[in-house]
């Protein structure tokens, strides 16, 4: 794909200037609003000295401001970083030192942890924004803050609203348009650093081109059929600080002149009341979201039956959610596959009778994929045979920020992304994906798939989630523990579990210990964190 990321979004401008761009809390902004604010902040921002290059930290839950400021710094030819504004103020630090942005544009309640920053962190400009006037007070106290944060954020609340050294969003917006003759950013130049989810270990900072962005919301729209530009409707119910909402919500939807309905979290009345007014068509999202929407339009008869497209990404989806879902809405539901490193999407389902449950689809069009073995990528693998995953397209980054070691390992010379996740293809070339490589067990010499494991307990009826992980066992490796949320009711019966579990894994793949806990430890958007679930383990006695 040619251009950059902002001719989608102009082109909208151009051919959907009355139509509405985007909803939030029943405010609407139309594309030709949008495009204005976008090139006023643009040049407000150029007048604080933002350079081609310069890192622009954006610290934001989904919101106008933070559609606006993204194309705005984009504009300039400035890089984007995205944050979650509910990381605590030492994941917020640490991602700072790693990028280095000098001006930060960030929801009010996260603006004290900024200027709290040591002084090696020179942050030297900080807009605030403001959303209090536009988020009803429930949605306010539903976006959680950290707790230091939060404290912080009630005592701002008597006093001066803004100090010195941060400037107010508002100020932004009154700047004239930002002229054609200031150059804008070229296809190769980097939009967004992406960090990674942190999953595996602490987040990386994956550095995403205009080319590859433009490049995923170009396979999104080959891979939905049907798609009405400047009809949908785009619900944004997840965040747009993660690669999966900022492509599957954000560029998409402008780039196909769609309306956008903003929510700051998930939460399933606002979704549910949104849509009696905007009826959603479009609704990427994850299982829980799924399951809990289902559950909710089952119980209270809503109708949500004009999503045409639900698409789940970032975990396994369960064929129950599946079922459920398509029960109540009468839509489909189907599985996508893809990273931060892929901008993300690179595998999905037709959307259609022809996808198949329990796989993740097939290639995105001009998307390569290869399995191999993980001891040595250059062995590829057959059908149904399990291996690592590499990936080759136009929406494959070129590195991670800062980091040409971890870089090294995930790019081959060739252009292959390696995505450390285990899959098998079947026959007719539809992927299943298995496990993690970091997450495998090792015991006894022999690999464990964790997600067998869990699937062995979970079918047990007592069992709600499970969650397998190595602990460091007698002979110097590992051994399989597994973390278990039981159903309302049930006591754990630790041996009654593992002799349960002898009917389907072998041996040595049955769980040495069987931990009960309240919850498993989960990431934002819901994915099981394995490695905390680990740690957790080892400070359990037993
Ligand atoms: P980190 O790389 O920091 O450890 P992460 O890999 O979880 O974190 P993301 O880029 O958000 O960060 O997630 C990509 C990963 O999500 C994939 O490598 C894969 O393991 C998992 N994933 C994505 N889609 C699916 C899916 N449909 N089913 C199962 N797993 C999926
Ligand atoms: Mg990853």
């Amino acid at each position: 794909p040619k251009g950059n990321l902002l001719r989608m979004i102009r082109s909208s401008v151009e051919h959907y200037a009355k139509h509405t761009a985007l909803v939030f809390f029943g405010a609407r902004t139309t594309y030709q609003e949008l495009g204005d604010q976008i090139d006023r902040v643009a040049e407000g921002l150029r007048k604080l000295g933002v350079k081609p290059g310069d890192r622009v930290a954006l610290i934001l839950p989904n919101c106008p401001q933070h559609i606006v400021a993204f194309y705005a710094v984009l504009r300039l030819g400035a890089i984007v970083v995205e944050h979650n504004p509910l990381y605590t103020p030492r994941e917020l630090r640490h991602q700072f030192e790693d990028h280095g942005a000098r001006v930060a544009i960030a929801w009010d309640k996260v603006c004290d942890t900024v200027l709290d920053f040591p002084s090696d962190i020179r942050v030297t400009t900080l807009v605030s924004v403001d959303l209090t006037r536009a988020m009803p007070l429930g949605t306010r106290m539903a976006l959680r803050l950290p707790l230091p944060a939060a404290r912080r954020a009630r005592d701002s609340l008597t006093a001066e609203p803004h100090g010195k050294g941060i400037l107010r969003w508002e100020r932004l917006l009154k700047h004239r348009r930002i002229g054609k003759n200031v150059r804008g950013p070229k296809a190769d130049d980097i939009a967004v650093l992406q960090y990674t989810s942190g999953t595996t270990g602490s987040p990386k900072g994956a550095v995403l081109t205009h080319r590859n962005l433009r490049a995923n919301a170009e396979q999104g729209r080959a891979w939905v059929p049907g798609l009405q530009p400047g009809e949908e409707s785009f619900y944004a119910v997840l965040p747009m600080f993660h690669a999966y909402g900022l492509t599957l919500c954000v560029t998409f939807a402008m780039s196909i002149g769609a309306t956008l309905v903003l929510f700051p979290k998930f939460d399933v009345d606002l979704v549910l009341k949104a849509a009696k007014k905007h009826p959603p068509t479009f609704l990427p999202a994850v299982p829980p979201i799924y399951d809990r929407l289902a559950q909710a339009a089952e119980e209270r008869g809503a109708d949500l039956s004009t999503v045409r497209f639900a698409i789940s990404g970032a975990m396994a989806l369960p064929p129950e959610t599946v079922e459920r879902w398509e029960r109540v809405t009468g839509g489909l539901l189907v599985e996508g596959y893809g990273m931060t490193e892929s901008s993300p999407v690179a595998l999905g389902n037709p959307i259609g009778p022809s996808r198949r449950v329990g796989t993740v689809g097939v290639p995105f069009p001009s998307t390569e994929i290869r399995v191999v073995d993980p001891e040595d990528p250059e062995k590829d693998l057959g059908f149904g045979e399990r291996g690592e995953l590499l990936l080759r397209g136009p929406q494959v980054f070129s590195g991670y920020w800062n980091r040409p070691d971890a870089t090294a390992e995930a790019l081959l010379p060739d252009g292959w992304l390696r995505t450390g996740d285990i899959v098998e293809v079947a026959d007719d070339g539809f992927v299943r994906i298995v496990d993690r490589m970091k997450e495998l067990i090792i015991t006894g010499g022999f690999n464990v798939s964790p997600s067998e494991v869990e699937e062995a307990l979970g079918s047990h009826p007592d069992v709600l989630e499970a969650a397998a992980v190595g602990l460091p066992g007698r002979d110097g490796g590992e051994e399989v523990a597994v973390a278990v949320v039981l159903r309302d009711g049930a006591t754990l019966d630790e041996q009654g579990l593992r002799e349960y579990s002898r009917r389907f894994l072998t041996p040595y793949k049955i769980p040495r210990r069987v931990v009960a806990v309240e919850e498993l430890p989960k990431s934002l958007i819901g994915k099981v964190l394995r490695r905390k679930v680990r740690d957790l383990l080892l400070e359990t006695p037993g």
